[in-house]
């Protein structure tokens, strides 16, 4: 930790090394280390209030299978707070024209419904892709998944308000990855994107002439809450995430019943006695025989159809256990 000095207010902070934009918890200004200003600041507008937030919470929860249908009065908060998270938005627009060549099939000979011989010879193609996007970047220190790649939505979009962040006692997190950064791996990612569209019609680009323009980019914090609960009184605490401009649960740990869990076993049991039963069956219909007490089946069709009872009831095996031991659900998109 090093000390730096706002270059709007004079505050001083205290800054990692890594940090790349440092947000001023005095007056709001977020500034480079090299201390040049940064306009172009946004954050999401809160919202939901903390109540709504749990009340999205227990709402979305009591749908996911598994769930005590009477969660809302069980649910006990054990803590809740509020992050400010960075995100770099850059709106990329890329022209790329090119020349290359392509392999081209003809067919020749005919005879009898018949082609005698395929011919390829390559071929000269030119072409234009045009495409503008979205890109967006998370730039905080390293979280769960669900908000690295959180699809945030930057509508609401309003100038950072350190005033509104103090009134929720937000931690707001400092970008790591530098304006010009953020940049450059947002055009790499929109040509990307470009020259993966033209590798399906050409094979070979011989030439290309390529410009890339942003046309809008912003830094924006989006407020996120944090939110730990018990269930019944119990001890086990559980953990989620909401999205506090929209409402969306990024992701909620899945307090599932004790009784739900064990119909989860007894349905996976069942499908792998099932399963024991197809392999038995391929087995003897391998060696000759019948396992089914019915006379003049073919023990060809016994031996796939045993194949196909060990294979499918694993599948669901597996799949019923997986379903109804998740840990984490996470909210689709609207
Ligand atoms: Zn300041």
């Amino acid at each position: 930790m090093a000390k730096k000095h706002c270059p709007n207010c004079g505050g001083e902070l205290n800054v990692h090394p890594s940090d790349a934009i440092i947000t001023c918890s005095y007056c709001g200004t977020s500034f480079t280390p090299e201390g040049s200003e940064m306009k172009e600041h946004y954050a999401l507008q809160v919202n939901y209030t903390e109540r709504d937030a749990l009340d999205t919470l227990k709402a979305y929860l009591v749908k996911v299978p598994g769930v005590d249908n009477e969660l809302a009065q069980k649910i006990s908060l054990a803590d809740l707070s509020m992050t400010y998270y960075p995100y770099w938005v850059y709106t990329v627009q890329g022209d790329v024209s090119y020349r290359g060549i392509d392999r081209k099939a003809s067919f020749r000979g005919q005879s009898g419904g018949r082609y005698n011989s395929i011919h390829w010879e390559w071929v000269a193609e030119s072409g234009h892709q045009e495409q503008t996007r979205q890109i967006r970047l998370y730039a905080g220190p390293k979280v769960r998944g669900e908000i690295q790649n959180y699809p945030i939505a930057t509508r609401s979009r309003r100038f950072f308000n350190l005033e509104e962040a103090k009134e929720h006692t937000a931690n707001v997190l400092f970008s790591k990855v530098s304006e010009d950064a953020a940049r450059q791996q947002a055009i790499a990612t929109t040509r990307n994107l470009i020259y993966s569209r033209i590798s399906r019609e050409t094979e070979r680009v011989e030439d290309a002439r390529e410009t890339f323009n942003v046309t809008d980019h912003a830094y924006i914090h989006v407020p996120i809450y944090h939110i730990r609960f018990n269930v019944g009184g119990g001890g086990k605490a559980y953990e989620a995430a909401i999205d506090a401009s929209n409402g969306r649960v990024l992701y909620s740990e899945i307090p599932r019943t004790t009784g739900f869990k064990m119909k989860t076993i007894g349905s996976a049991i069942i499908w792998f006695a099932i399963m024991g039963f197809g392999a038995i069956m391929t087995y003897l219909a391998y060696e000759g025989f019948s396992i089914l007490p019915i006379p003049g089946i073919d023990p060809q069709f016994l031996f796939y159809a045993g194949i196909g009872l060990t294979i499918i009831p694993a599948a669901l095996g597996i799949m019923t256990l997986f379903l109804g031991f998740r840990g984490v659900t996470a909210e689709r998109a609207k």
